[in-house]
Formats: structure tokens, sequence, C-alpha cells
């Protein structure tokens, strides 16, 4: 396929550009939305989700098989390719059936290997492009694994998507984009080109150009974006889908063309340092926790009392000591710090604002 194989080059060639909605909901809004896209002239791939991958039971599960139909009118309407989601051999078997032209697995369905290895076997012996993005959370080698599994399966186009990592906390963004990590997937596989999706990155539609543009710059093999017609009325995700309008003004103020590629250092310090607050939000949760522990153990009374020296010299102090020593840290530091905490969790309970113990 000529644009996964011209963007394979560092980012050098023109982008890949995949846009629609989240979810195909109607004939009426996928057709509404491809004319606008097909009239930007520069997507390629025309996107809408027909198995929903949901938390809850209860929400909008996606519109099936049916809507495969609809994709099927889409490309004869407007001559965009279009492409869906698969989550399992089933969805695999439907979607070659209808001749969609190009196929994405799910930050869910890729942390499943049983499940990819599935869908690679489905996939065999076809050369139907094939995405994979990133799975939810920030483990490089399930995606690089996955992506394997359909290499090995005979899969001749393979691709990746950046959808960002699902890690603890709050943060501005719906998911952390952790750039090193697909920067670290372009170096193990110079080969392949890495898309970047700012809508799940992102999570809200004001945040998504900030992603888009930050992602080329980082030279990103290209974009995948969310767009509906009415955002405010989607069936999923719709706080970060853009209008047909938003998308348009946004293509016209990025620069397609940049070079570069994951690795300028300004982007590396501030990815360092926003994990760095990530860490020290952890340390003050887990120590907050600590504490509450040690208190809830000290008033059942003398028997359940915690040794105020449990860092010291008792059992679980030289385990600690050796984790610490195995972490590159000093043992005595360790001692240190839990002594401390340990005299403060005798003191009495400084009281919380809110929005902090509502987070703990
Ligand atoms: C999607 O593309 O609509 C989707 C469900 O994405 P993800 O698998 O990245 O959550
Ligand atoms: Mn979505």
């Amino acid at each position: 396929m000529d644009n996964l194989q011209g963007l394979n080059k560092n980012g050098n060639a023109s982008k890949m550009l995949i846009a629609g909605p989240c979810s195909a909901e109607s004939p009426e809004q996928l057709l509404e939305t491809a004319r606008i896209l097909q009239q930007c002239g520069s997507v390629d791939y025309f996107r809408a989700g027909l198995w929903k991958p949901r938390t809850s039971p209860d929400s909008f599960q996606g519109v099936g098989e049916t809507g495969l139909d609809w994709l099927e009118t889409v490309r004869k309407e407007t001559g965009m390719k279009v492409a869906t989601e698969i989550a399992c051999e089933k969805h695999v078997a439907v979607a070659l059936k209808h001749n969609i032209d190009l196929l994405w697995l799910g930050a869910r369905t890729v942390s499943n290997p049983f499940v990819v290895q599935d869908i690679a076997d489905a996939l065999r012996g076809t050369d139907i492009p094939v995405l994979v993005k990133n799975p939810l959370n920030p483990d490089i080698e399930l995606w690089y694994g996955a992506i394997n599994r359909l290499i090995k399966a005979g899969v001749k186009e393979v691709g990746a998507i950046h959808r960002g990592f699902s890690v603890w906390g709050t943060h501005m963004y719906r998911n952390q984009p952790i750039w090193r990590i697909p920067a670290e997937l372009m170096e193990r596989m110079p080969g392949i080109t890495v898309v970047c999706d700012p809508s799940h990155i992102a999570g809200k539609s004001i945040l998504v150009p900030l992603v888009a543009e930050r992602a080329l710059e980082n030279g990103t093999g290209g974009l995948m974006v969310e767009v509906h017609p009415d955002p405010p009325s989607a069936m999923s995700d719709a706080s970060q889908q853009l209008t047909p309008a938003a998308f348009i003004s946004m293509m016209k103020e990025l620069d397609l063309d940049r070079k570069g590629y994951c690795k300028n250092a300004p982007d590396q310090i501030d990815e360092l340092s926003s994990e760095m607050d990530m860490v020290d939000e952890l340390l003050v949760h887990a120590i907050a926790s600590r504490m509450e522990l040690s208190r809830k153990i000290a008033s059942m009374g003398p028997a359940g009392s915690p040794k105020p020296s449990a860092a010291g010299k008792s059992a679980a102090g030289e385990r600690l000591a050796d984790l610490a020593s195995g972490d590159g840290l000093r043992p005595g530091f360790i001692s240190r710090l839990f002594g401390e905490i340990a005299r403060e969790s005798g003191k009495p309970k400084y009281s919380l604002n809110s929005g902090f113990k509502n987070r703990i």
C-alpha cells in the first residue's frame, strides 16, 4: 500500500491521514462527514468504529456488522478508502468480506496476546494493511509483540498508531503521550509507520491540535483524527471529536511536511519533568496511604502497634534495605526516610483539603 510504504521513511515522506467519527451511528452521519472530508482532498482513509470497546455494558456498543454496508456506501459515493477497528476473528472475516481497505487493532485488544494471535491467524494470506494501536498501559513489549505477531502471520503492510497511555492520576490529557515509547518503537522497527491519534491522547477537542502539532514535530508518520458532524451529540467520545470545520482549520495550520524525529532534547526534558511530577504525586499518595495504615494498626491497641523503628533492625527493615540497595539507593537514606514517616505517623492528622482527599 503506497501510503504506508511512503511513510516508512522516518517521517520525511508525505503523511498518512485518517479521519472520521469515533463510531458509525447512522448512514447519514457517515456520508455527511465523509463528503466534507473528501472535499479536503488530503484524507487517505475514512475511519469509523463499528464494534466499540466500552467500559460499561450499558453504553453504546457500536452498530456492528450493519455498519460495514454503510462504509461500502461511503466508498461508493465519495471514492474514499474506508477503515475500521477489528477486535476478534469474526470481525476480520466480515470486514474482509466487505472489502474494507484498512483495519486497526484497538488499545484494549492489543493488551491480549491470545486475541492478537487469533486476529493474526485470521489475516494470514490477505494483503489488507493493518495498524496496531499501542496497548493501554505503557508497555512497549506488548505493542512490539502484537506488531510482530501480524508480521509473522505474513501481513504485508503493518503500521502502528500511537494513542497515548492510561496512567494513574489526574492529567491534562486523557492518555499520556509518553513520546519516548513511539520513538523507541520507530528505532526498533525503522520500517514501520507510526501514526499519531491525537484525539485519544487529548480527550478534549480543544487540545487535539496541540497534540497533533507536537506529533508532527516529533516526526510522526501521520495522523488519525476523530471528526463528527455534531460532536456534542456523538454516541461515543463526544468531548474529543472535532467538527469538520475545526478539522479543516487544524489541517490548514499544521505543517504536514515538517521533518523531524522523536529525539530532540527539549521534548525529552518536558517529558521527563512531567514524569517526575507524576512520580512526586505518587510518592505523596503512597506516603499518605502508608501513614493511614500505620495509624489504623496503632488504633487496634498495643498488640497491633507497629514498631516505630520498622525500617531499622526488623525483618521488614532489612527487606527494605535490600530493596533500596538493589535499586541503587543508600540503605541509610531509606532508613532515615522511614524513621521520619514513622515519627510523623504518631502525630495528629493534618486536615486534608477535599480535592486531595477525593483522590486518595
Ligand atoms: C477508537 O479509535 O475509537 C478507539 C476505541 O480507540 P482506542 O482503542 O485507542 O481506545
Ligand atoms: Mn474513539
